[in-house]
């Protein structure tokens, strides 16, 4: 396994000891009464951890794939909540950085390590979740720019981010449009946003409508070309999904250690309930399925460092990450018998927070389909 430098390892221990104290106890209250993470923010933007992947001559923090995704993990261990709200927004900067012209990218870069600068990344609609193609978001062309229409769902980050890079189809003179990805300023009049509640769990991040009616966008804010939206979609959401690994690996080991902790102290038949093998082997499966996790989630991350395009890696890693954290939540509430069916419990909500990481940013059956394409050729 790749080994963060030392500088690395003084952050990681920070973020550790943070996440663990304060903003264990926060995602709790955030879960029982669905407040947002974005009391929050100011602290999180104050570590840095809004410009982890933001270059240093951005005044960033300048870490490299592998060091965001082990920072994730130890936030998502105390906060699932709070871990996808940082991997949107990380991945909505890194799209920045790549893909968006200067001045502007300058600019944004500056500002997006700020809690009000928060970012959001809107793709899909109501009728449009796995299948981004078929979006109905509608940009015409305006003087100095664009007018965009349409209603965005599922938004996460919806309710405080301040900038949204949204998938559009502009009104290009061809049928069907052409796809194109635009940065949308949320205080833009015509913009409206509607928190969505009453979700099963990560119920401190925010899930927002987002309607968009006649919102003018400057022709600047388009990011990659017209036409580009596909693809620029697809190089997001490849660091997003080693964003999403990373925060199943989290809440993975939160379980891990919620389960070994409990089979020591709970006694049945006069011994601790961890010496009886099929408890013991609950414990053994979810720590190598962790691991092997962890192992996918590097080998992605270090193909991001290296900047080669491999969308399998983050796939696979999204997929077995995901997939994994639920079998380990499962055998959580499993080993914590009834006590782990009670909200008092704080496996009872890493089962109901890891449930989401098989649907968002592509739910596994997605995944499968993109790691068989590229083996199809
Ligand atoms: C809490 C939360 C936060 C989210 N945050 C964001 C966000 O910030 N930005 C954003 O743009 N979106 C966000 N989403 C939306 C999320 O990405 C979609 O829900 C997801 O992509 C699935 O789309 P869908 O819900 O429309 O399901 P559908 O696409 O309708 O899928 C329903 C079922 O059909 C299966 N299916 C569909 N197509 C295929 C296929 N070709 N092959 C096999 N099976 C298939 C799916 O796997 C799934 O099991 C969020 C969703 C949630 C729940």
């Amino acid at each position: 396994m790749i080994k963060p430098s030392e500088d690395n390892e003084l952050l990681i221990q920070a973020v550790r000891d943070f996440a663990r104290g304060e903003l264990v106890e926060a995602d709790r209250r955030w879960d029982f009464d669905e407040s947002s993470m974005a009391e929050l923010l100011p602290q999180i933007a104050q570590m840095g951890l809004l410009k982890l992947m933001i270059p240093e001559s951005q005044d960033g923090m300048g870490c490299d794939c592998r060091t965001y995704s082990t920072l994730l993990h130890e936030v998502a261990y105390a906060s699932p909540s709070m871990a996808v709200t940082l991997s949107v927004h990380t991945m909505v900067a890194s799209t920045v950085s790549k893909m968006s012209e200067e001045p502007l990218r300058s600019t944004w870069l500056r500002q997006f390590g700020e809690a009000d600068h928060l970012c959001a990344f809107a793709i899909s609609e109501a009728d449009a979740g796995s299948d981004p193609s078929s979006i109905r978001a509608r940009a015409v062309k305006a003087p100095g720019g664009f007018r965009v229409s349409g209603e965005k769902m599922w938004i996460s980050n919806g309710m405080s981010a301040r900038w949204f890079l949204t998938l559009v189809r502009l009104d290009d003179g061809t049928p069907d449009g052409a796809l194109c990805m635009v940065m949308i300023d949320g205080q833009s009049p015509g913009l409206e946003r509607t928190k969505i509640h009453g979700k099963m769990g990560i119920r401190g991040s925010e899930t927002a409508v987002i309607a968009l009616s006649d919102v003018f966008v400057p022709r600047e804010h388009l990011v990659g070309g017209v036409g580009e939206g596909g693809r620029v979609s697809a190089i997001t959401l490849n660091e997003g999904r080693v964003g999403i690994a990373s925060q199943a690996s989290g809440i993975g080991e939160a379980c891990l250690d919620a389960m070994v902790q409990y089979a020591r102290e709970r006694r049945q038949f006069g011994q601790p309930i961890g010496r009886f093998q099929a408890v013991g082997n609950m414990i053994a499966d979810s720590a190598m399925e962790l691991a092997a996790a962890r192992a996918l989630i590097f080998s992605a991350a270090a193909k991001i460092d290296r900047e080669e395009a491999d969308l399998a890696s983050s796939s696979m890693a999204k997929l077995y990450a995901t997939e994994a954290v639920n079998r380990i939540a499962y055998r959580a509430v499993q080993v914590h018998g009834g006590m782990g069916y009670v909200r008092e419990c704080r496996v009872e909500q890493l089962y109901r927070d890891a449930r989401v990481t098989t649907i968002y940013e592509g739910t596994s059956e997605i995944q499968r389909y993109v790691i068989a394409k590229r083996l199809r050729g």
